[in-house]
């Protein structure tokens, strides 16, 4: 049985029921049934995929925050999900490798699968490229291209929707290249390799990076390696993209005598649950700790 006739079956039964309690008939929760069912795999697309598809689309987000997309497994609940999903949105270029696992678990004949890093230009195979925004730009043409394909009665909507969310990333664009114009000092380090494509717009210099392998601590020699080229570098500031912060950047901050900052790559409670405010509050972090004086 397919899911149409299904939901007509249950909506007969749903009606004989009505006719037999004359007088106590529900309206039959109808609000989801018509919405294009979409799983993501991260909260910045989620917002971005919402944002695109407004209130056409029902978005589930698989990745909770708190947890590291790199290495995530999914729930049987999310499972599920991508077996009833028509719409697939990943962003690609290895972040959710263990994505792979789950489409052919989910043998869904119906699942479009889109990977929005796909055909942009990869810095060394790193998949962090939602946080440019001019990269979301383009993400956000290729979810209004996918949504518009598999529900064509809401393509204009898509592509307006998706036009009036770039204008307001192309304003976040402006602001953080107004931010970080004023910053004398552009040297970073990061914990690991999430702002490369940030910092490559925006013209930072990513001086070295702590865990090259997600999760992974460097050896002591390393450590060390790095402090010595942070102090010859005049480095400043140490990125890290988790709280509270891991040892290694502890003890890499204090040795160089530098400042540790917090960028979120993925969200949290508000102004973090939107990605305009993710980035917004990040960058303001960012340009303050650069502004300071070591
Ligand atoms: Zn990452």
């Amino acid at each position: 049985m397919n899911k149409r006739t299904l939901l007509w079956s249950l909506l007969s039964l749903a009606g004989l029921m009505g006719l037999g309690l004359a007088g106590c008939r529900r309206t039959a929760p109808a609000q989801d049934t018509d919405r294009l069912p979409v799983v993501v795999s991260i909260a910045p697309l989620a917002d971005l995929v919402e944002q695109v598809g407004g209130s056409r689309v029902q978005v589930t987000q698989m990745v909770p925050l708190g947890s590291d997309p790199h290495t995530y497994e999914p729930t049987p609940a999310q499972m599920e999900a991508v077996s009833q999903a028509r719409l697939l949105v990943l962003n690609g270029a290895d972040l959710e490798h263990w994505a792979e696992d789950v489409v052919q678990a989910a043998q869904n004949p119906d699942l479009r699968v889109v990977r929005l890093a796909e055909g942009l230009p990869l810095l060394d195979r790193n998949p962090h490229l939602w946080l440019n925004p001019r990269f979301m730009m383009r993400y956000a043409d290729k979810v209004a291209d996918a949504l518009a394909a598999l529900d064509p009665a809401g393509a204009t909507k898509y592509r307006q929707q998706a036009e009036a969310y770039k204008a307001q990333l192309a304003d976040l664009d402006a602001d953080i290249r107004a931010a970080l114009a004023e910053v004398p000092n552009r040297k970073v380090v990061t914990l690991h390799p999430a702002w490369d494509y940030f910092a490559q717009e925006y013209g930072l210099e990513v001086v070295g990076v702590i865990q090259s392998t997600p999760g992974q601590e460097p050896s002591p020699a390393a450590i060390a390696a790095l402090v010595a080229q942070m102090r010859a570098e005049g480095v400043t500031v140490v990125i890290v993209e988790t709280q509270p912060t891991p040892p290694a950047a502890r003890v890499v901050a204090d040795e160089a005598g530098a400042r540790v900052v917090y960028m979120e790559p993925l969200g949290g409670p508000p102004p973090l649950d939107s990605y305009l405010g993710l980035m917004r509050t990040n960058v303001q972090a960012l340009v303050e700790a650069l502004a300071a004086q070591p």
